[in-house]
């Protein structure tokens, strides 16, 4: 298993450099035909290549769709191997992408393989989807992944577990991202202040008020992460502009958020607002997975492991999956810290196991 992501880490993949994320697409590709899937890759023309890998070794029609759903793009770009080369120190493997999630392709790899030669049936053909863009939003994989969720009873996701615990993730925050422009009116900031609306001035009065809809709580966060405005000190800013990150549990929440984003109003007399964007990722709700969150759980401790459950608050694939109506479970692959960091690193020990439990999962769903 080692060996294995140690090439799939040393073919660096960042989502936005195409030549560099198929070299990985060709790897992956050719592992799983090794092991005698059919592989199929779907072509892109910006980012790199998908590949839909299927298996179905029974003779008759399989009984339905089981989808496990993956992305081999990383956020770090070429180059970052230098910097954070694979090590393996004190049963941790680190480098770009082993938890996120390079750790847990390799583990669908295993369980892959463990099904293959073992003598459980499998009722249901098995699809594995690995795509390229999943760090930035899934734009060119979204239609492969709702295709095939569609066709499938259920969905296995190998995004990183959470903690030393591997705990899956049973709920996940819907994700969005909006974008407030202020236009005001310049002037020169000695000479004729009263003839200038300042957008800059605009912009801070309508954070503040955004600002009160963060509720922890209810898991509502409204964050402005980005602002920009103005040219120079003797000019009343004329344009102000912020851009916000926005997060829900739930999905009345996430129109709720909206509502008031889209009807804010300006404060300065004079100024102009403009509104854009809004959620992009559905939540994840909790009910979506629970039926095989507790399968898992009872095939977990069949083989002696405890497994617990979390809430997350980053979106996923999933999270596209579950606002189908498929029940999905998410955090199935590596159990390990630090993703999109530069100490990312997978436990070691835990790989074998995890890739057990997904195997279990495969031929018992
Ligand atoms: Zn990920």
């Amino acid at each position: 298993m080692l060996a294995t992501l140690r090439r799939l880490v040393l073919a660096e993949s960042p989502s936005l450099e195409k030549t560099a994320a198929d070299r990985c697409c060709t790897l992956l590709a050719a592992e799983w035909r090794k092991r005698g899937a059919r592989v199929e890759r779907l072509t892109q023309k910006h980012r790199g290549d998908h590949l839909r890998i299927t298996w179905w070794p029974g003779k008759s029609r399989p009984a339905g769709q089981l989808l496990v759903l993956g992305h081999y793009d990383t956020v770090y770009s070429t180059g970052t191997l230098r910097k954070m080369p694979f090590r393996i120190s004190s049963g941790k493997a680190y480098g770009p992408g082993t938890f996120d999630m390079k750790g847990g392709l390799v583990q669908a790899l295993f369980a892959f393989h463990a099904l293959k030669l073992s003598v459980a049936p499998l009722r249901k053909r098995v699809l594995f989807l690995w795509t390229s863009d999943e760090e930035i939003g899934s734009e060119s994989a979204r239609k492969f992944i709702e295709g095939e969720a569609r066709r499938s009873d259920a969905v296995f996701v190998l995004e990183p577990s959470l903690g030393p615990k591997g705990l899956l993730k049973t709920a996940r925050k819907g994700v969005g991202e909006a974008e407030i422009i202020v236009q005001g009116r310049a002037s020169h900031a000695g000479l004729a202040p009263e003839q200038g609306v300042n957008a800059v001035h605009e912009l801070a009065r309508q954070i503040s008020r955004i600002e009160k809809w963060n509720d922890l709580r209810r898991g509502v966060t409204v964050n402005a992460d980005i602002i920009e405005g103005g040219t120079r000190t003797n000019v009343i800013a004329e344009r102000a502009r912020a851009v916000l990150d926005l997060r829900a549990l739930r999905s009345s929440d996430i129109r709720l958020i909206e509502r008031r984003l889209h009807a804010l109003k300006p404060i300065l007399k004079g100024a102009r607002l403009e509104v854009h964007g809004g959620f992009s990722r559905a939540p994840l709700e909790r009910k979506s997975g629970a039926g095989l969150f507790a399968r898992a759980k009872s095939l977990a401790s069949q083989m002696g492991l405890t497994l617990g459950e979390c809430t997350a608050g980053g979106g996923s694939d999933g999270n596209l999956t579950a606002a189908l109506g498929v029940p999905t479970l998410d955090g199935l692959g590596a159990v390990g810290d630090g993703a999109h960091s530069a100490h990312e690193h997978l436990i070691v020990n835990a790989m074998p196991a995890r890739a057990a439990l997904l195997a279990a999962l495969l031929s018992c769903s």
